[in-house]
């Protein structure tokens, strides 16, 4: 159903948002509320069969053995790290080009981030990097606990070989950051379903996306997934008695039941991402030698969370776009070790000249899965006029 042509959404040919998630709601409004009833009128909000229910339908999808629903990403990212014994002093690789979630979940438990740099290609992490520090942490005694790969907008960083480096430097644990990938793939293997552990987010804007915060960690570990379930609540096994390190980060009953409706509907969505950045790509033609469009691999399986073109100023598009009333977002307008509050959490980290060099290039045009193509279409085409004005 396009519900840009169910309801009077006509003021969106006129300006265009970088994301929209009313449509979500809009697109399934009747058993939306029916399910919110449903679950208002059950009278149990917190950590219910919902809840359950969701977990399991969830691991199933992405195929790993268990699913733990908790508050948001970043909780379910610091709960796996926990999960998979990472505490105080040790260090964790992870890229600085990212959501800046990645590096606060790891700074939460006093972990140590190790920044690494990405690939030009993909923009994920580079494996070279990554083998990099891996050598340089054996020669010095092996300090490194856990590697964090994000798999930036929608498509997977090299886990084949991240995972085969991870198990040749002493099987370190690596935990997928797919806050932005749900439902991406690789090799027929959904990402989730390769590290130790993973953890999703499904705020609104995110692939699968519930009405506030929620997220999600995964394992195919019993002993991880039994110890992620009691640090969610107070490090509860049994109610009331606290065995363990815990925190409350639980999932909603109602946010568990409405992301049971949108599951189903998760890899159709997904397709009409990719579909509208065909449309994109068809449309913003190479201009003087110059291609900004995002590389295009037949692998990993892209779901295009974003779809992020590169320029020399993402600012001046950005302008330009939006005196079209085309709304576009720069993800990100700094990596993590430049950000004011952490210049002096990561000394001697300037030895990132992919990630340095793409301040300030970056910028992601407008993608849900209710876009028209014709919008996309209509956006690719201003911005060739554009770079065929701007030398
Ligand atoms: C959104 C996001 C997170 C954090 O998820 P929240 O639910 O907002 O806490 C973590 N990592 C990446 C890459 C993200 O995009």
């Amino acid at each position: 159903m396009n519900i840009q042509r169910k309801f009077d959404l006509s003021y969106m040919e006129l300006s265009v948002p970088q994301a929209f998630p009313l449509g979500r709601y809009l697109a399934h409004q009747r058993i939306v509320l029916e399910t919110v009833k449903r679950v208002l009128e059950r009278g149990w909000y917190v950590l219910g069969t919902e809840t359950e229910s969701f977990e399991r339908e969830f691991a199933q999808y992405l195929g790993v053995a268990k699913a733990i629903g908790v508050g948001n990403g970043t909780d379910a990212l610091e709960l796996c790290l926990r999960g998979c014994g990472v505490g105080p002093g040790d260090k964790v690789v992870t890229v600085s080009h990212t959501a800046v979630a990645t590096v606060a979940a790891i700074l939460r438990i006093g972990a140590v981030p190790w920044l690494v740099d990405v690939e030009p290609g993909s923009l994920c992490m580079d494996p070279h990097a990554l083998e990099q520090v891996l050598e340089q942490d054996r020669c010095a005694g092996s300090g490194i606990r856990a590697i964090v790969p994000v798999h930036l907008y929608g498509r997977m960083a090299d886990m084949p070989a991240i995972m085969e480096l991870a198990a040749q430097y002493g099987d370190v644990p690596v935990i997928e950051d797919c806050a932005q990938a749900t439902g991406a793939s690789w090799q027929g293997r959904k990402a989730g379903s390769w590290g130790k552990a993973a953890a999703f987010s499904f705020y609104p804007t995110k692939n699968l996306a519930a009405f506030g915060d929620a997220g999600m960690a995964v394992t195919r570990c019993d002993s991880i997934a039994e110890s992620i379930h009691c640090m969610r609540q107070y490090g509860w096994r049994q109610r009331y008695i606290s065995e363990s390190f815990g925190v409350n980060s639980r999932l909603d009953e109602i946010h568990a039941a409405v992301l049971r409706v949108m599951l189903p509907h998760l890899d159709e969505d997904n397709q009409r991402r990719s579909s509208l950045a065909d449309y994109y790509h068809a449309a913003i033609l190479p201009s003087k030698g110059r291609d900004i469009r995002p590389e295009r691999q037949p692998y990993p399986q892209h779901v295009y969370h974003q779809y992020v073109v590169q320029v020399e100023d993402a600012g001046l598009l950005q302008r330009h776009l939006l005196q079209f009333g085309v709304s576009t977002v720069p993800h990100y307008p700094l990596p993590v070790h430049r950000m004011p509050a952490f210049l002096h959490a990561f000394p001697g980290h300037d030895q990132l000249p992919v990630t340095d060099t793409l301040t300030g290039r970056l910028l992601s045009l407008p993608m849900f899965p209710d876009l028209m193509p014709k919008q996309a279409t209509h956006v690719g085409k201003l911005i060739c006029d554009w770079l065929d004005s701007n030398p």
